[in-house]
């Protein structure tokens, strides 16, 4: 190997120092690169393709079901997050504030939003006058700032980040239920049907919701870490923020209605999540739904062989494009072939394409998945078939060895050391019977730093309800403390 090559290459071991080798791939995969400032970064063009692929499959889902995109200024006057006292404490510690315009000191500071209900809503109040405009359903694509990183990590720990974050009232309880599932079920499809990531669904415990939301539901995926990723989130804000900001409107019956409202986000952390879970020690790997780039030709020539490789290269390339496979043919004459499988292994093209003198006389091209190296002799003819053949194989891989390490890793424990020893020893779920009081969750946590990252939801007549799933035993005890449970927690390490 040259020495350019193994600058190229990632030095770092996934399973001996993850949070290092994380932070290679992520830089020497054309990602992100670390801004000048603490706990910002910046997006390279490979990552910001992958945002907008994923983009793309939410607002497509998402305008299917009723949903319009808005913009709000990024600036929120004090005396409007005021309005809602719970989203005032529970941002308060994270908001950054301008002071100045220009140099003149502001009669009321701007808070940089951490979330936008306190400037959505009145909004929603003002659009929202009979039933006849409800549901109001709105979605914006925006980065949000919460001064809360002290150590930056790409995508999972940044002060400002991107996201989506929709705001829906509500004629009734039911339609914001129902609200709250469409969203939870689509951050689901996401993840389960594009970024190849099973996940786990549930709520997040009481003291752990939303400001002011009454209900808070998650999406939980394992890292290989062994660590859980919030992966998406869908709050069920009940009539609080309605209340705040007199999201009222007239019944049929000409009475004056309280709305109910919902909330629902899905940050770049789902990006952090992508890279975590597929990745290895030759560099990025992506499933083909949202990779730049989803197959990429090299042809291996001497000067002899150059002109009829080449031309059978180029052939293929246009057919694949016609096609619709994104493709890339690397023809460039100052690599060698070697150089360029690392750089595209490393840059996590899904399928490469390999093109000698004798695929080229037996009319054949060799498939090789990157994510295990495995070869697939393809006939000339039919080539195109072939191709998204592999590539739906190279999906169903990623997801089988995810859903491999999620069903291994959730555990059953009966003591607080047994919950503490799992957990130590596998990382993962715990999934233990809860009685329900913080304290107990604040014994685990204090000792290993795993919290109640969700609670699975019981179905009622086929259909999920907000309320937790109960222990399979009546008599069940708390895993903690002893006393009767009647609720089901995971606990779990997370990001
Ligand atoms: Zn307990």
């Amino acid at each position: 190997m040259s020495d350019e090559s193994q600058e190229l290459g990632i030095t770092e071991s996934k399973s001996h120092k993850p949070g290092e080798w994380y932070a290679e791939v992520v830089q020497k995969a054309g990602i992100a690169d670390y801004a000048p400032m603490g706990g910002f970064i910046v997006t390279k063009p490979r990552g910001y393709a992958l945002w907008e692929r994923l983009q793309d499959e939410l607002d497509g889902r998402f305008k299917a079901t009723g949903v319009d995109n808005v913009y709000f200024p990024m600036f929120i006057p004090e005396s409007f997050l005021e309005r809602e006292k719970d989203i005032v404490e529970g941002f308060d510690p994270e908001v950054a504030w301008v002071t100045h315009g220009g140099h003149d000191e502001l009669e009321e500071r701007l808070a940089v939003r951490p979330t936008s209900e306190s400037i959505i809503a009145p909004f929603m109040a003002d659009w929202t006058r009979s039933h006849r405009d409800l549901p109001l359903r709105l979605n914006q694509w925006c980065s949000v700032v919460r001064w809360e990183a002290t150590e930056t990590k790409p995508f999972f720990r940044t002060k400002e980040f991107m996201w989506q974050e929709g705001h829906t009232a509500h004629a009734s309880d039911e339609g914001a239920w129902n609200e709250v599932w469409t969203r939870l079920g689509q951050y689901e499809e996401l993840y389960e049907d594009v970024l190849a990531i099973p996940v786990l669904r549930g709520k997040k415990p009481e003291h752990d919701k939303f400001p002011g939301a009454d209900t808070t539901t998650t999406v939980e995926a394992l890292m290989p870490d062994g660590k859980s990723v919030q992966g998406g989130t869908s709050h069920h804000l009940g009539q609080s923020f309605a209340k705040a900001f007199d999201i009222t409107f007239v019944d049929d019956d000409e009475d004056e209605q309280t709305a109910y409202t919902t909330s629902w986000g899905l940050s770049w952390r789902a990006l952090g999540a992508l890279i975590m879970t597929h990745s290895d020690d030759q560099g990025l790997v992506l499933p083909p739904t949202v990779a730049p780039t989803q197959a990429v030709i090299v042809p291996i020539w001497q000067e002899d062989t150059k002109e009829k490789v080449l031309e059978y290269s180029e052939e293929i390339a246009a057919e694949l494009e016609d096609a619709g496979v994104r493709v890339e043919l690397d023809d460039r004459d100052e690599r060698n072939p070697g150089f360029k499988f690392n750089e595209h292994e490393l840059n996590g093209v899904p399928l490469r394409l390999e093109i000698g003198p004798n695929e080229v006389d037996d009319g054949e091209v060799t498939l090789v998945h990157r994510p295990d190296n495995e070869n697939v002799v393809a006939d000339r003819s039919g080539l195109v078939e072939s191709v998204e053949a592999n590539l739906e194989t190279v999906y169903d891989k990623l997801y089988a060895a995810a859903e491999e390490t999620l069903e291994d890793n959730v555990r059953e424990a009966d003591s607080p050391e047994e919950i503490m020893g799992t957990i130590g020893k596998h990382g993962g779920y715990v999934r233990v019977p809860w009685c329900g009081d913080q304290a107990c969750e604040e014994a685990i946590k204090e000792k290993v730093s795993a919290e109640i990252v969700m609670q699975p939801l019981a179905e009622e007549g086929g259909a999920t309800t907000g309320v937790p799933e109960a222990p399979d035993d009546d008599d069940a005890e708390c895993a903690v403390c002893g006393e009767p449970a009647d609720e089901i927690a995971y606990f779990a390490k997370s990001y």
